[in-house]
């Protein structure tokens, strides 16, 4: 089989290796790779060799899309997971030991929180939050028993960037292994191995996948023998992602820098539009405050800064609620990177089994949303947001704010 080559020339024109990476072009292949359900393969005999044994351990279809994951990041065949928790997880049980010590940003997904704070912690491993975006703080979080720094980038809901040359510095000084959850940006947008980092982590589920069909998640090295720890983790815990659920994501793969191009596009004039509002109290988006944060965007995007924003309106959780309440062209949900336009109440959704205090410290307040844009029209989803702005502003007659006034 012939593979989409991958080299240091081509690993900028996404749109040009996404609709055919990591599938075959050799004469009789079929031009998209094909789901192969079978959970185990035949031998010719005892002791032979064959490409694959067991779907626990590799399976065609899934190694497509971990060809063309890997291709994008100029790496080694990424390892795909069942869901960007899974493939977290695997990333935590290979690397870490009981006594160890992990830095992480705190602006980041709720349930990353959740499964160092709740579930690693159980096992010996201790986390330390700190903002990442602050170098001094991570400096001094970083102890001898460091084995791992993690940061989300941009931040998650809050949007903020950390500068991912500058920490990888500070975590290979002190021996640790770098890892960055790159969901927000995928490889399209941010090459965190380029930018210094070890590992990058990705919720194919979000924008890769784009069509909220497929959970998946995936790791990408440049390391041989950490790609090597973590084949072997993921083969004993059995986290493997399921074929059909990789064959979908690779088909949303092929259309990912179109798909991109479009909602940052769009999101950067929605997060433009609610910063002259005076009804917005914040907007959160990279670089729309412009200074040391835009010119770190520009260093580190590849030409835009993602199609995830969030705002607080002024009049706090009771006014977010009229404004989810009133909006039509946004779907009340838990996710990010679909084709469709979604809001968020961080909140009481992705970060609520984040401590309050701790939600309260990260900006993630009780009246912040968080918007992930579509490929709908700009003008549509922009008359959307300002009636809303209009509706909420309205505090319904006979509701429990009026009467307590
Ligand atoms: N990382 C980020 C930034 C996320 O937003 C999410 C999920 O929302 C995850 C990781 C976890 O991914 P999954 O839902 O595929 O387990």
């Amino acid at each position: 089989m012939t593979i989409y080559p991958a080299s240091p020339d081509n690993i900028r024109d996404f749109h040009s290796i996404c609709p055919t990476a990591g599938q075959g072009q050799g004469d009789g292949e079929p031009l998209v790779a094909s789901i192969v359900q079978s959970t185990t393969y035949c031998r010719e005999g005892v002791g032979s060799a064959a490409a694959h044994q067991y779907s626990r351990v590799s399976n065609p279809t899934v190694g497509a899309l971990e060809r063309a994951l890997g291709a994008l990041e100029n790496a080694l065949p990424a390892l795909a997971f069942g869901s960007g928790l899974g493939a977290e997880s695997c990333l935590f049980q290979s690397e870490l030991r009981a006594g160890d010590h992990v830095v992480c940003g705190s602006g980041l997904y709720g349930g990353t929180t959740r499964l160092l704070e709740q579930v690693l912690s159980r096992f010996g491993v201790e986390t330390t939050f700190v903002d990442s975006t602050r170098l001094d703080e991570v400096r001094a979080a970083v102890r001898p028993t460091t084995r791992l720094v993690f940061v989300e980038t941009p931040s998650n809901p809050c949007l903020q960037v950390t500068d991912v040359r500058a920490i990888a510095e500070i975590a290979h000084a002190a021996g640790a292994l770098f890892a960055v959850d790159n969901t927000f940006l995928t490889p399209v947008l941010q090459q965190p191995l380029d930018l210094g980092a070890d590992v990058s982590v990705v919720s194919t589920t979000k924008f890769v996948e784009g069509h909220s069909a497929a959970l998946g998640g995936a790791l990408v090295t440049r390391d041989s023998s950490l790609h090597e720890r973590l084949s072997f983790v993921r083969k004993c815990t059995g986290g493997i992602q399921a074929p059909l659920q990789a064959w979908l994501t690779l088909q949303g793969l092929k259309t990912l820098p179109l798909r991109l191009e479009r909602q940052s596009a769009t999101a950067a004039r929605l997060a433009a539009w609610l910063q002259d509002l005076p009804d917005v109290a914040r907007v959160n988006y990279p670089g729309l405050h412009g200074g040391a944060e835009r010119a770190l965007c520009k260093a580190q995007h590849l030409g835009a800064n993602g199609a995830v924003l969030s705002f607080e309106l002024a009049g706090g959780y009771e006014r977010a609620c009229r404004f989810v309440a009133s909006l039509h062209a946004f779907r009340l949900v838990e996710h990010v990177g679909s084709v469709e336009s979604l809001v968020t109440h961080s909140a009481s959704m992705t970060h609520a089994g984040v401590a309050p205090d701790q939600r309260a410290a990260t900006g993630v307040s009780d009246g912040l949303l968080r918007l992930s844009v579509g490929l709908e029209s700009p003008d549509r989803l922009l008359a959307d947001l300002a009636q809303a702005v209009v509706a909420s502003n309205t505090v319904p007659s006979g509701s429990a704010s009026e009467v307590s006034v």
